[in-house]
């Protein structure tokens, strides 16, 4: 068994959470790493689902615990290389919050159901309908694998009303960066590149 993989999350507007994603070719120990690491990191971060790019991994998986709770391993699920192949039933408005996307939170209409297919982390493929709270986790994470996030769903409304929190966040990864790059000048620096 190989240990989990350690992993922080990405925020916005970080463009890995908007990178074309691939599939997943190997259903080794390496994915299971990767797997419990993403499970890991979401118990940490007190979500109920994490997708790929969200860990900076360009793959097309996900993995949910609809209750969030690290007690209920029962519940948790890893969703390789998924296709929603139609979703149905009535479209209902929930409240949804984007881990890569704290202190923002929009009401998002989406179909009650959908039928996935794909693969678990042993490479058992699937064919499967989801309704209800899983069926929205699920169509959450299977958005972030085409790069599509909460602020490309919300309405006029909410767009507004999370305005200041979405600038908040540009502000941050624009400090984020420029903190980076002052790093890698002193770094190169004292390596004597900047006199070079
Ligand atoms: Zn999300």
């Amino acid at each position: 068994m190989t240990e989990p993989k350690t992993f922080d999350v990405v925020l916005f507007p970080d463009p890995v959470l908007r990178k074309e994603t691939e599939d997943v070719v190997a259903f080794d120990d390496d994915l299971r790493a990767t797997v419990a690491g993403m499970l890991e990191r979401m118990f940490e971060s007190h979500g109920v689902g994490l997708a790929a790019p969200q860990v900076g991994l360009t793959q097309r998986l996900f993995v949910l615990n609809d209750e969030g709770d690290r007690e209920k391993p029962e519940r948790n699920m890893a969703i390789i290389n998924p296709t929603i192949k139609k979703t149905f039933g009535k479209k209902t408005k929930h409240e949804e919050g984007c881990l890569s996307l704290p202190g923002v939170d929009a009401e998002i209409t989406r179909p009650d159901g959908c039928l996935v297919h794909g693969f678990d982390e042993h490479g058992n493929e699937f064919e499967k309908e989801f309704t209800g709270f899983l069926s929205r986790i699920i169509q959450h994470e299977y958005d972030h694998l085409q790069g599509v996030l909460l602020v490309d769903r919300m309405t006029p409304a909410d767009k507004m009303r999370n305005r200041d929190a979405v600038e908040e966040l540009k502000d941050q990864y624009r400090q984020f960066k420029a903190a980076q790059a002052r790093e890698a000048a002193a770094e190169a620096e004292s390596n004597g590149e900047a006199k070079a």
